[in-house]
């Protein structure tokens, strides 16, 4: 049996369903291929973002965090909760349930749309042509005028730590611990074990995270990465820099870890281990030999700035491709190819992707950092603006932080908004938004934010720029 489609889709993650849902908007016979099996040993749509991923992840971070609240932050408004306790398997079932509502979403957003679906795992053939190993194994081809490839990425595994069920675990394990572990290694410093360590930290565990690198969050502005390890340390996160991961043993119920760092070989024991330094992209079984599509060494498959590959029509968006493995771009990747799928002159700003780290407080930043552009000689101007000052964070308690505003020194025009502090994945999306529409320091000190908000630290920050924030003292007074 052959299907002809106009677009046919190779996975259903936050790349690949929106750019299904997408296409089938602008009026395009539409399937989406999806293999991916949830807890419940169904299909579910939603790729690692819904299902293993973004949402899971903050679902649980803000789990963690009213608990770790209720013990540390209450306090301080006149609020006694020393009996808290936390039932991690009530939180994980709540977590559980909002992954089960948020794809299942996605196959009703299907059916509105008219997407067909097929499950199954899909294979690039020669001319467009698809092969769909359903579930039961049987075979089928499916036509397509163009093919997108979406098929995302999974933890890459290090030889020095091999997972071991329960113990040694990737990001996915992480997510279904059942109770607290006292003792909890993470290696990697990167924004999954850094959340993935917040979230075990506020419940209890003693977190220590392994880091090959010296320097700490190496694409972020160092301003921002310094406040923010400094702030994670007081919180008592164990982040120990350099550090190089050879081996590791278990032993029972726990795994003995051994790694260098500057002074040499040392050993530590944890009750649970989290492999977290990094993703690979998937291209299992996914091309045929002779279906044309090309990759690098690595898996990524080559792509222009349009996400086409060196075949006519066929397309590949997401974690499969080059530059940030975030959501927000696999997403913004499938409306554009979408788009052009369809005739429309779509494109995309690849300069103002935000990156957000949802520790507490938050790292968000987008644009470029005061290195880069320094690097780069281009001549700068930088305001910035303590939460420590800012009556809506004192008001929170949450006064941890700063927001910086980077602009050119001649234009005025912003070049990066770096922030670490309470709600800066919210805050730094009005830096992401004024960018796009090219705006000066000068422009963003002139709009009126409400007050008392967090985001009036960005207001002050882009005054400070060009020395006329109102609620700190300005180093250059005009
Ligand atoms: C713990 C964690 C937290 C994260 N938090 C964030 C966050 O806060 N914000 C953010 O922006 N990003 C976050 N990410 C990253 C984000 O999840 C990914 O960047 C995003 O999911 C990539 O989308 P994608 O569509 O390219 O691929 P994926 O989401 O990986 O989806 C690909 C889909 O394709 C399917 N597939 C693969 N091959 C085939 C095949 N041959 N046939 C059929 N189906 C196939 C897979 O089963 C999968 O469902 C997080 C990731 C993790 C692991």
């Amino acid at each position: 049996m052959s299907d002809k489609f106009d677009v046919v889709v190779i996975g259903a993650g936050p790349g690949g369903y929106v750019a299904a849902i997408r296409a089938a908007q602008l009026g395009l016979k539409t399937a989406c291929i999806e293999q991916y099996k949830g807890k419940e040993g169904k299909v579910s749509l939603g790729g690692t973002c819904l299902n293993v991923g973004c949402i899971p992840s903050k679902a649980l971070l803000d789990s963690s965090y009213k608990f770790h609240e209720a013990h540390e932050g209450f306090k301080v408004h006149g609020i006694d909760a020393k009996d808290v306790t936390i039932d991690v398997p009530a939180m994980i079932g709540r977590k559980d349930q909002i992954v089960k509502n948020l794809t299942g979403g996605i196959a009703t957003l299907f059916k509105a749309n008219g997407v067909t679906l097929f499950e199954g795992h899909g294979k690039l053939l020669a001319n467009k042509q698809v092969e769909v190993t359903g579930m039961d194994g049987q075979t089928q081809i499916v036509e397509a005028q163009n093919v997108i490839l979406a098929s995302g990425s999974r933890p890459i595994e290090i030889p020095p730590a091999p997972l071991v069920e329960g113990i040694v675990v990737d990001s996915t394990g992480a997510l279904d611990f059942t109770s607290v572990p006292k003792r909890l290694g993470v290696i990697g410093a990167g924004v999954i074990g850094l959340e993935l360590g917040s979230v075990w930290a506020r419940l209890g565990a003693e977190v220590t995270v392994l880091e090959a690198l010296d320097k700490f969050l190496p694409a972020a502005d160092e301003q921002i990465a310094k406040e923010g390890l400094k702030i994670l340390t007081k919180q008592g996160l164990n982040v120990r820099l350099g550090t190089r991961v050879t081996g590791s043993e278990v032993n029972g119920n726990e795994v003995t870890v051994t790694f260098t760092d500057a002074n040499g070989e040392q050993k530590q024991t944890f009750d649970k281990l989290i492999v977290a330094v990094g993703r690979r992209p998937v291209t299992t079984d996914l091309l045929a030999a002779d279906c044309g599509v090309e990759s690098d060494e690595r898996g990524y498959i080559y792509v222009d700035d349009y996400c086409a590959t060196s075949v006519p029509g066929v397309y590949a968006i997401g974690d499969v491709v080059r530059g940030l493995m975030l959501a927000h771009k696999a997403s913004e990747e499938g409306v554009m190819v979408a788009e052009r799928i369809a005739g429309h002159k779509a494109q995309m700003n690849y300069d103002l992707i935000p990156s957000v780290i949802y520790t507490h407080p938050e790292m968000a930043w987008v644009g470029k950092t005061e290195q880069t552009l320094k690097a780069e000689g281009v001549e700068i101007k930088i305001g910035t603006f303590p939460f420590a000052a800012s009556g809506r964070a004192m008001a929170a308690n949450d006064t941890a932080g700063l927001v910086k505003v980077i602009a050119d020194a001649k234009t005025d025009r912003v070049l990066g908004v770096h922030i670490v502090g309470p709600s800066a994945a919210d805050i730094v999306q009005q830096g992401a938004i004024a960018m796009e529409f090219g705006t000066s320091a000068e422009d963003l000190g002139m709009m009126v934010f409400s007050h008392p908000t967090l985001s009036e630290a960005l207001h002050e920050a882009a005054l400070a720029v060009n020395g006329h924030a109102i609620h700190i003292a300005n180093r250059k007074k005009r």
